[in-house]
């Protein structure tokens, strides 16, 4: 069985990063148990960031490792927040902030015009040096609400419309939204890809 490090502080990520790399017989350890704190994302993109989260764990432990960069894309606001999305109203803006501002930037906006979507980009790189990492990409359709519902979630969750189930992303159960959310069809992606041999360490 392989080790990997995980770029990534949060449970919730690590959870399901790790039930989805377990069938493939890979042992995921969040950079926390290495005392690795998080790099600044100061990529131009969720790839660049992606890249420089996993280069900074794997060059401190010596193991390969994943990272993922993820946000919400907006097509009335030419793709913000992106990048920007943990940060949108500031360095050290809360969850509902960044709603409230979203909502704000968009009260002008007719409902079919309120498209948007969730994207997620995981890296594997087996080393700090690999120049060939690879890359997985998955994102989750959407439009943006007029008011927030639901309380499950995290970010934008509230405000974010799933049309084929008729709800907010914060009314889906967990384990629901793990099934079809943009992080679940990168991790489906990325498992599908490392399970070829060649690409893994021995
Ligand atoms: P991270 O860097 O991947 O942790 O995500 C950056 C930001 O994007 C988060 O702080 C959220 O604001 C937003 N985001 C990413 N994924 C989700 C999601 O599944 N639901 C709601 N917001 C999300």
């Amino acid at each position: 069985m392989s080790t990997l490090v995980l770029a990534s502080s949060n449970k919730g990520k690590l959870k399901e990063i790790k039930n989805i790399l377990a069938d493939i017989n890979l042992t995921v350890i969040p950079q926390s148990e290495f005392n690795i704190v998080d790099v600044e994302e100061t990529g131009l993109s969720f790839v660049e960031n992606s890249i420089l989260k996993a280069r900074h764990a794997s060059q401190v432990t010596g193991l390969p490792a994943i990272a993922d960069d993820s946000g919400l894309e907006v097509d009335a606001l030419d793709g913000a927040p992106g990048i920007y999305s943990a940060r949108y109203a500031g360095e050290t803006a809360t969850d509902q902030q960044n709603v409230e501002k979203l909502l704000n930037e968009l009260k002008d906006i007719p409902d079919h015009l309120r498209t948007a979507r969730f994207q997620c980009l995981i890296v594997f790189m087996r080393h700090a040096k690999d120049p060939t990492p690879v890359i997985a990409q998955g994102y989750w359709e959407g439009k943006i609400l007029l008011t927030a519902r639901g309380t499950r979630g995290f970010g934008y969750d509230p405000v974010f419309w799933v049309a084929d189930h008729k709800c907010s992303a914060a009314e889906l159960t967990a384990e629901h939204k793990n099934r079809i959310s943009h992080r679940a069809k990168a991790l489906q992606k990325l498992c599908a890809t490392l399970k070829q041999p060649f690409l893994l360490p021995e």
